[in-house]
């Protein structure tokens, strides 16, 4: 197939997030030759980046810091051309050249673009009480999958009445001798699956219409100070670790009126990553899925920076 004289651009391919799922696509997207530039958010960090140790990341078995795990994503990425700016993404629009490009406006700078990949993330909602922030990582934690097993025979809280409060509360019974479920209500927003599970599991015990009021420590997490929102009795529960799970929230108000989200915000792909609108793709925490982790996201980078390609390729008129 012959060559397509495409509009003038100045990338193949912006990719919006520096998190595990930005990165791997940009490592996917430079080593395939193609033009393209990573946004990371100059105002946000990745969740990753303030997870301690990542131990089920396959292929480091002594595990690894967060930090240290996005600085190696960062140099491979960087070894292979990928083009790196710390600008927040503020608004993204279409060209109505033919055909039309992605216009993708950072900090004071405007970008041309055939396609772009939004990594954009998530985050856990925080509560902001006293001690949430000043513990995080020290007992505080958003990841029983990532965080659990430092808990082995101690005792943990789990704040919230979700799917996620009471899955990940489930899971902390394999590690901690007591695990505390703390929930606003009178019951339980879960599936009446996981209700059942957990009614079921010895090591789990529920403290109704309850809030988390302070978490308190001294080096690291001693205890939850939480408030009856009936009687407004405050009480201390003794526990090392606060697990807080009251929802997360997707980093995509840019993406709205472009792409196709779900109810919560979350883009919807399908399993190539592929978004409602040409040209743009979703991977990792942003987009619309069950099961959110590194090595969960760093498939979705592969996948979407594979799926770009070939977007491009076709517009190019070089496709295979
Ligand atoms: P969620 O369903 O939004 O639940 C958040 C929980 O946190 C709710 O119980 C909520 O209380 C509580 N909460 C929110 N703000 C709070 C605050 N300020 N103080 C105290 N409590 C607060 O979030 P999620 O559990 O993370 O689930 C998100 C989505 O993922 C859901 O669609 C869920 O079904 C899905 N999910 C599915 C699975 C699975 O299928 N196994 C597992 C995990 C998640 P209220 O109930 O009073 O609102």
């Amino acid at each position: 197939m012959a060559s397509t004289k495409l509009p003038q651009h100045d990338y193949d391919i912006i990719i919006i997030g520096g998190g595990p799922a930005g990165f791997t696509a940009g490592i996917y997207a430079a080593r395939a030759g193609l033009k393209t530039l990573l946004l990371e958010g100059a105002s946000t960090v990745s969740q990753i980046t303030i997870t301690d140790l990542i131990e089920n990341y396959p292929g480091i078995p002594d595990g690894i810091n967060g930090l240290d795990l996005m600085q190696l994503f960062k140099s491979q990425a960087l070894k292979f051309g990928l083009e790196i700016l710390s600008q927040d993404t503020r608004s993204i629009s279409k060209s109505d050249s033919e055909p039309a490009l992605w216009i993708v406006n950072a900090g004071d700078k405007s970008f041309q673009t055939l396609s772009i990949i939004a990594a954009t993330g998530a985050q856990w909602r925080k509560l902001g009480v006293p001690g949430e922030t000043e513990f995080a990582g020290k007992g505080v934690s958003y990841c029983a999958t990532c965080d659990g097993p430092f808990y082995r025979n101690r005792d943990v809280v789990v704040v919230g009445g979700g799917d996620s409060a009471i899955q990940e509360a489930l899971f902390l019974t394999h590690f901690a001798t007591r695990v505390t479920v703390v929930h606003r209500r009178d019951r339980l927003r879960a599936a009446a699956i996981l209700q059942k599970r957990a009614f079921a599991e010895k090591k789990i015990e529920f403290v109704w219409n309850a809030v988390l009021a302070e978490v308190a420590g001294g080096d690291f997490v001693t205890g939850a100070k939480i408030k009856d929102v009936v009687s407004g009795e405050m009480k201390t529960i003794n526990a090392e670790g606060v697990f807080i799970f009251a929802g997360r929230l997707p980093h995509t108000s840019i993406f709205h009126n472009i792409v196709q989200q779900d109810n919560a915000g979350y883009i919807i792909t399908n399993d190539t990553m592929n978004t409602s609108a040409a040209g743009i793709f979703a991977a990792g925490d942003c987009r619309a899925k069950l099961f959110r982790q590194v090595v969960t996201a760093a498939g979705d980078g592969a996948n979407a920076a594979f799926s770009a390609e070939l977007y491009i390729g076709n517009l190019k008129g070089e496709a295979y």
